[in-house]
């Protein structure tokens, strides 16, 4: 490959765009360890040529972020070219120390927290109430009461916000606790591979009280790294060591994982946290709107909590868009103002286009609309088509019949059939799972207007 290839100005400031956009998508976490080392060497008409600094790196993405790099393409207007990533081997290996093949890796994990995540800024609510109990005692004696506690709720519904307060009550109790994300505990290992420094690796995880590891459906996308964990677990656990976890899903639902594994993760508790309620999400609006030192009615926090989706991410994203507005223009913030804001907000059902829906299945599948349209029965078009059909049903408020018009002329019974099915199968197949889950995050993400 031509590495010297120079970039025009143009090309430079496209690949900040691009740059800009995945940022969007991804946790800044998430971004520093994949992304920051990435780079744009060639954009052609039909390619575009990302260097990474090595095979892992790359595949990782790859198995992970392709959607987050596609939309982003599309956004910063460059749609409709294939991917190619190129390896770093300009030196070789042998000459760099990890850290040096690693540089976005960031073993320092205090620079991960976040001291606002404590328990006075956590509100208690029925659809999280067991987990903070939980975490709660993990907190007081870690150890022995839950071991290991295991976390699992979509994305945005506090999480990460639970994992912290536990590091920091446990921090402040003098305890040795060490939290990281799943993934730098991957790239940790894999780094680890290169330097063979494993007393290193090792003294780092079971030198510690607590291990709190969050986001660790990761773990689906590397069997070496599982196993590691495996060991890893097996010599905290042996010792009475607390180990906190939490995923996007039950244990059981992670793609690849093994049974071991998971009957691991169920020697202790598994407590999920649900999207808040009505009453749960005025609460939470109220006491982020007194943080922001904004001046909102009670009418206006419920008519946010009716209306923003249900997920505690999005209600911070949508009150810090207002505080923004709000600021800029002088305004008073009302009811007629947030309702002008948030128009085109995405609550579940009511906003989201069928459009949209299909354009993300498709892209996801790599099939075309007119396939999903056409009478063909392959499993490959077949299943992309039900799941296309499902996901209408659950966030559009078209018709049966309407969603069969988008659907290529099918009758109200298909679309019924395609729903029951998909939902079904949600249940029997992980991958299935995880393919809905991935869509609907898609799906649900972007705060716009
Ligand atoms: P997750 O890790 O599950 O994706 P986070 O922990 O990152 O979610 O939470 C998303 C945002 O919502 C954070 O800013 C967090 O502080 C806030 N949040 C989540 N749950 C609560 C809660 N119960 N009370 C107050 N804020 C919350
Ligand atoms: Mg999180």
């Amino acid at each position: 490959e031509n590495m010297n290839h120079y970039l025009s100005i143009s090309e430079k400031n496209i690949w900040i765009l691009i740059q800009e956009k995945i940022q969007e998508k991804v946790t800044p976490q998430q971004f520093t360890t994949w992304f920051s080392g990435l780079n744009l060497i060639k954009l052609t008409t039909k390619e575009i040529h990302l260097r990474a600094p090595n095979s892992f790196c790359s595949e990782w993405i790859e198995n992970n972020y392709m959607d987050a790099i596609m939309l982003s393409l599309k956004e910063a207007s460059i749609s409709n070219r294939k991917v190619k990533f190129v390896i770093d081997n300009s030196s070789s290996e042998s000459e760099l120390s990890a850290q040096n093949n690693y540089p976005f890796l960031n073993t320092n994990s205090s620079a991960n927290i976040n001291k606002n995540y404590n328990y006075n800024n956590f509100l208690v609510g029925p659809c999280n109430r067991l987990a903070h109990a939980a975490a709660l005692a993990v907190s007081e004696s870690p150890g022995t009461t839950y071991n290991p506690l295991f976390i699992h709720g979509s994305v945005g519904l506090g999480k990460t916000h639970l994992l912290h307060a536990i590091l920091l009550r446990l921090q402040e109790k003098g305890h040795k606790a060490l939290y990281l994300p799943c993934e730098s505990f991957v790239n940790h290992y894999i780094s680890t591979i290169k330097t063979d420094d494993w007393d290193n690796f090792r003294n780092k995880y079971r030198q510690i009280d607590v291990l709190l590891i969050d986001d660790v459906h990761f773990l689906a996308n590397s069997q070496s790294t599982r196993e590691e964990f495996f060991h890893t677990f097996n010599a905290l656990y042996t010792r009475q060591k607390q180990i906190v976890l939490s995923s996007d899903c039950p244990p059981e639902e992670i793609p690849t994982i093994e049974e071991r594994l998971i009957s691991r993760f169920r020697w202790g508790l598994i407590t999920r946290i649900d999207p808040p309620g009505f009453e749960t999400s005025v609460a939470i609006i109220q006491k982020k709107i007194s943080l922001l030192k904004m001046d909102i009615s009670y009418d206006v926090a419920c008519y946010l909590a009716d209306n923003v989706v249900s997920n505690i991410r999005e209600i911070e994203g949508t009150l810090t868009n207002i505080h923004k507005y709000a600021t800029m223009n002088k305004s008073k913030i009302d009811l007629s103002l947030v309702k002008q804001i948030i128009k085109g907000f995405s609550k579940q059902k009511h906003n989201i286009g069928i459009e949209k829906i299909l354009n993300i299945v498709t892209k996801y599948y790599g099939v075309q609309l007119s396939q999903l349209h056409s009478k063909r029965k392959l499993r490959s078009i077949t299943l992309p088509r039900q799941i296309a059909m499902h996901l209408a049903r659950k966030f559009t408020n078209l018709s049966l019949e309407e969603i069969g018009g988008y659907m290529g002329g099918r009758d109200h019974t298909t679309v019924m059939h395609a729903d029951y099915k998909i939902k079904k199968l949600k249940t029997l197949d992980r991958n299935i799972s995880s393919t809905l889950r991935k869509l609907e995050n898609e799906l649900t993400k972007k705060n716009e207007y």
